[in-house]
Order: C-alpha cells, then structure tokens, then sequence
C-alpha cells in the first residue's frame, strides 16, 4: 500500500488530494473534482504492518 499526494494538473486548480493506493497504476484511475487528471507530489510506502512484523522476528529470536 502506498500513502500518495497528489496535486491536480491544472494550475488555476492546484487542488491537493491524498489517496491510498494498493499498487501506483490505480493513480491512473483517480482524477480531481474539475475533470483534469491528478499528479503524484510525494509517494510514501505505508508501512503499517512493520511493527506486527518485527515483534514476530523477536518471538522467533526469545523461543
Ligand atoms: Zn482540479
């Protein structure tokens, strides 16, 4: 999953909007209220499951 802004093509609009996406090509789906497509600003890996992860590698490491 991954945590985007995006901003809108349009620079009379510049309308900022934040989605999260499963994989980047579902970007292509999204568009901005005004109709014009929506560009990627920042693209953050969501990174959610990491601290389920590493408390599994410590009961690993403990047994
Ligand atoms: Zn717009």
């Amino acid at each position: 999953m991954f945590l985007v802004t995006l901003i809108c093509s349009d620079e009379a609009c510049a309308e900022e909007a934040e989605a999260v996406v499963r994989d980047l090509g579902e970007l292509e789906r999204l568009a901005c209220a005004c109709g014009c497509t929506l560009q990627a600003l920042e693209v953050d890996a969501w990174v959610a499951a990491a601290p389920v992860a590493r408390r599994g590698a410590l009961a690993l490491v403990a047994a």
